[in-house]
């Protein structure tokens, strides 16, 4: 009997939980940097998404990450992470944001 289960994680954009591994996870390391983290293994404070072009727009839009993350970003490092996320958007092209499962909370 066994049954694996998969984490499952929240998108902070759109509130809906998908399996990790679905999702992109952005993490506060201890040193304050903000940075993407595709391996899902670093250390510090993990926010996810969904690894989705549109979630990281709405995001940026709604300062989620500051408030998932407690930090303040500037456009600088949006910019960064913007890029580096156009980097492994492949590996999340099943994945759209705020179209399943939406609910009006
Ligand atoms: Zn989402």
């Amino acid at each position: 009997m066994k049954v694996r289960k998969v984490p499952q994680r929240k998108c902070i954009v759109c509130q809906k939980s998908l399996s990790k591994r679905e999702m992109l996870r952005i993490v506060r390391t201890p040193e304050g940097q903000v940075e993407l983290d595709p391996s899902g293994k670093k250390n510090g404070r993990g926010a996810y998404l969904c690894g989705d072009a549109e979630a990281f727009k709405k995001a940026r839009k709604t300062k989620a990450f500051e408030r998932a993350l407690k930090v303040n970003l500037t456009p600088e490092q949006y910019d960064e992470l913007e890029r580096s996320f156009a980097a492994v958007q492949d590996k999340y092209k099943s994945v759209s944001c705020g179209k399943i499962d939406e609910q009006a909370e």
